[in-house]
């Protein structure tokens, strides 16, 4: 059997390419809107990264990562996600040597050994944003704004913006404490990762998707319940900006995220239409993490975009137009001369930034004139050994049927002035 591609990848192909063209221009114009730049990290790292960027005890960095021993005896592993590495950037490049903050996004592919299922894949895209060394609620609110602007570009309905606070590590221990003790009577009714979680982690308890735990957890204390004064007036001050910029988000109190580098907002962006994979963005606050992979302490906020499952949102709402491009002008030439003159016109006009297209096969007249309509070209350049005698080509414009002839040294200039003229 011919080789095939590697389960849970996808060929991107002529006809869906232009609707990924399209959504990442919409991302640059946005983040150029919004006063952020690019950055391109590899797509492999020192395994390390990861175990201390994204945390030992997520399933990531658990059961999900592509590691492997290069030939040096190196374990590397091939980016999960694009936060890590980005941070790492930002130490190893000293970026916190230019004025604060520092703001930066990225685009591209990133890699997770997972079930493959609608929306979920094993080389998938995200988009992604972080914000390094700024700590105040107007950033939350900045960035979390980026992501709402986005989607009313590309024209997105059916949002909900889930927002949440984990707080800082001191209001978390309290809350260790409080969420422990209200689950002590019901640790046995727990799944087993979460019985697990209970000393480790008890936060993650309450993102679990088991709906015997999530009735177990039903009333249980919430990080919002137990934030200090200070993370109580940043998320409150976060929610009041949003409410100026316009964002329709709702508090929820399950959304979670359990490493103590992460701190206060948390947010995620659900969409209904597109399955049970229904987050196509989740981000927030980690003042903690660049510490953690030892830069200079930097407070940081982002996120992660699925583009596959923005890409299914738009075609689900039907926010797609036919976008393949059109060559203008195809040009016909019959005959080993005229093929000659023809690709001298074909390589003027493309020197004067012309869509034009040729037969690159020696096709009949009848089978040239076919593909010229089927690319969906506005003129046909038809030049045969007759025409070329005389110093001639027609020009036959392929919606009306009209046709003229043209000298054939006035050509590129006749042919320039309709495309100017958009005829
Ligand atoms: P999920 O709960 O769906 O596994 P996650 O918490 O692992 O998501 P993040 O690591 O926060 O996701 O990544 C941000 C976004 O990237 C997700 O909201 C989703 O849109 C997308 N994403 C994550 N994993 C995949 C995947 N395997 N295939 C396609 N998109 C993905
Ligand atoms: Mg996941």
């Amino acid at each position: 059997m011919a080789i095939q591609r590697p389960k849970g990848t996808q060929d991107l192909l002529p006809g869906t390419i232009e609707q990924w063209q399209y959504l990442e221009e919409t991302i640059r114009s946005v983040c150029r809107d919004f006063g952020y730049e690019e950055i391109r990290t590899p797509i492999f790292e020192a395994t390390e990264l990861f175990q201390r960027g994204v945390g030992q005890t997520t399933d990531i960095v658990k059961k999900e990562m592509y590691t492997f021993l290069d030939k040096g005896d190196r374990s590397m592993t091939l980016r999960p996600e694009g936060t890590a590495s980005v941070c790492r950037a930002y130490v190893e490049n000293k970026l916190y040597g230019q004025p604060l903050p520092v703001k930066l996004y990225y685009i591209g592919p990133m890699f997770r050994y997972e079930r493959p299922q609608s929306g979920r894949f094993r080389q998938f895209h995200q988009f992604g944003v972080e914000v390094l060394g700024a700590d105040q609620p107007l950033v939350d609110a900045e960035v979390i704004s980026l992501v709402w602007n986005l989607y009313q570009r590309l024209g997105l309905a059916g949002l909900e913006v889930h927002l949440n606070s984990v707080g800082c590590p001191t209001c978390r221990a309290t809350h260790r404490e409080q969420l422990q003790k209200f689950l002590t009577p019901k640790k046995a009714e727990l799944c087993d990762d979460c019985q697990e979680r209970f000393e480790r982690n008890p936060l993650r308890i309450l993102d679990c998707k088991n709906p015997n735990c999530q009735a177990v957890t039903e009333g249980a204390p919430t990080t919002l319940d137990t934030l200090c004064p200070d993370c109580g007036a940043h998320f409150e001050k976060v929610l009041s900006l949003l409410r100026e910029a316009g964002v329709a988000y709702r508090t929820n109190p399950r959304l979670v995220r359990g490493l103590d580098y992460y701190t206060k907002t948390a947010f995620e962006v659900m969409v209904e239409e597109i399955g049970a994979q229904s987050a196509i963005c989740g981000g927030g606050r980690y003042d903690g993490l660049v510490q953690e992979i030892e830069g200079p302490a930097t407070p940081g906020i982002g996120f992660a975009m699925g583009l596959e499952r923005v890409l299914a949102a738009l075609q689900v709402q039907g926010k797609f137009s036919e976008r393949r491009s059109k060559p203008f002008a195809m040009l016909i030439a019959l005959g080993d001369k005229a093929q000659n003159e023809g690709f001298s016109l074909v390589s003027a006009l493309r020197a004067r930034g012309i869509p034009v297209s040729m037969d690159l096969l020696g096709r009949s007249l009848k089978a040239q004139l076919k593909m010229a309509n089927r690319e969906g070209a506005e003129f046909a350049l038809i030049l045969g050994e007759e025409e070329l005698e005389r110093g001639v080509l027609l020009l036959r414009d392929l919606t009306s049927g009209d046709q003229i002839e043209v000298p054939v040294n006035e050509a590129v200039e006749v042919v320039c002035m309709k495309q100017q003229r958009g005829v």
